[in-house]
């Protein structure tokens, strides 16, 4: 967050003014700091030099093409769940080579277009998927790279939504039967047996539960050798949390030293992280429409909605609400800081303590990851421009959305239909 800072009480985002950016792009806006990001993706590949490691960004956490394209600029792989994602990365000029595909869902489709570009392997997450592999690699005369996800049945300790690694979640391949489901895939005439993986959960403040899974992985990895299958790579998934007000995040260097130690130089490492490169990266920036007060509460209602950033009102996420321009000495009062949307569930932050007035300009921060990502059309709301800042420049990554756009697919019934 230190590119998003404040200069005689006014906050800038890489010396650019984020008043003159609401100015020239009007709110709500999206905007990330290019250092940021790729500051970030530097401290993972940094942090996991030493060994042979592929760094995939997760996908889902912000999909911007110009944004991947930067990524793949670094050299960075990619982690997809959709075969709308693969036509991202590639859009992005992402080297397929360099993709795993995860997600429980894949569809014979987006399966089909994979294998043609060839990406690095599929995290295949059931039986079921590995047989729909094996035979769609039939059709195409290929083999499917194959890693197996295993469900590690971890506590990551974070919001039940985002704890993905736990035997009650839909994810991956039951511990208890992951060898099974090697010995399967062992058995399939047209999958490579590339690796393992798993994936605990998102915004995860320890390395507790990654250490744990770790080393229970690797009980199953030396239970295959015995059996006769070895695989190249140890994929620790993605999850790793950011620092969104007081409570501390991992540090990447600590993590990536737990984690070196923790599994056998012959497998590659390939981890899959999205928040913790992009999440802070980005701020969402909101101009406050009304004041408003009832007996009991005081209400900012702010052109942001939950449409735009649906983390607070999805998991009672936690993210730092900042005036862009500080008044001096003014008093400050309790606010709920709340969108448009015709919900009650419908807000960004609760009880903060702010000086406001009509037509403020408030940030809020960590708005880089699964923000624009989650957004929505809900209430028809276009969605809100993106905007990169870059060496004191700003760049329209994305157009803030038109009705019109809204509308496109829509077709009024005609005359004769209507009676
Ligand atoms: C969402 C996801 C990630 C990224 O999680 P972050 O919390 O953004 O780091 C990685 N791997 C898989 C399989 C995911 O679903």
């Amino acid at each position: 967050m230190e590119n998003f800072s404040y200069k005689n009480g006014a906050l800038f985002a890489e010396g650019v003014s984020l008043v003159e950016l609401a100015e020239r792009h009007g709110t709500p806006a999206f905007v990330y700091s290019r250092s940021s990001i790729e500051n970030q993706w530097r401290l993972y590949a940094e942090a996991f030099a030493r060994r042979n490691a592929l760094i995939c960004y997760s996908v889902k956490a912000n999909s911007n093409i110009a944004l991947l394209g930067l990524l793949a600029r670094l050299g960075s792989g990619f982690d997809i769940v959709s075969g709308g994602e693969l036509e991202r990365v590639i859009a992005a000029g992402g080297a397929p080579a360099k993709i795993v595909f995860s997600g429980v869902g894949k569809r014979s489709d987006e399966i089909r277009r994979a294998l043609e570009v060839g990406i690095k392997c599929f995290n295949v997450e059931s039986e079921a998927e590995l047989l729909r592999l094996n035979a769609i690699a039939k059709e195409q005369s290929v083999q499917a790279p194959v890693s197996i996800r295993v469900n590690p049945d971890i506590d990551p300790g974070t919001h039940p939504y985002i704890a993905t690694g736990l035997r009650q979640n839909k994810f991956g391949v039951e511990f208890d039967r992951a060898l099974a489901a090697y010995q399967r895939a062992d058995s399939l005439d047209n999958v490579a047996l590339l690796g393992l993986d798993c994936h605990l959960g998102s915004q995860i403040t320890s390395i507790e539960p990654y250490v744990d899974a770790v080393k229970k992985l690797r009980r199953l990895l030396s239970d295959l050798e015995e059996i006769g299958i070895s695989v190249q790579h140890f994929n620790i998934g993605g999850g790793l949390g950011i620092s969104c007000g007081d409570e501390a995040a991992p540090d990447i260097g600590t993590f990536a030293s737990a984690m070196l130690d923790l599994i056998p130089e012959q497998y590659e490492t390939i981890l899959e992280p999205g928040r913790s490169i992009i999440g802070n990266a980005g701020v969402l920036l909101t101009r406050v429409e009304y004041l408003k007060t009832n007996h009991e509460k005081n209400f900012a209602i702010v052109d942001a909605a939950m449409n735009d950033l649906l983390r607070p009102a999805l998991y009672q996420a936690w993210q730092n609400i900042l005036p862009v321009v500080k008044h001096e000495q003014a008093a400050e009062k309790q606010y709920d800081i709340v969108g448009p949307v015709c919900e009650s569930g419908d807000f960004l932050g609760l009880q903060r303590e702010l000086s406001l007035r009509q037509d403020d300009l408030l940030a809020v921060f960590s708005a880089g990851a699964y923000g624009f990502s989650m957004s929505s059309n809900y209430n028809s709301r276009p969605r809100a421009v993106e905007l990169l800042v870059d060496r004191g420049n700003e760049r329209v990554i994305r157009a803030r959305e038109s009705v019109e756009q809204l509308m496109a697919g829509e077709t009024l019934l005609p005359e004769e239909a209507m009676h």
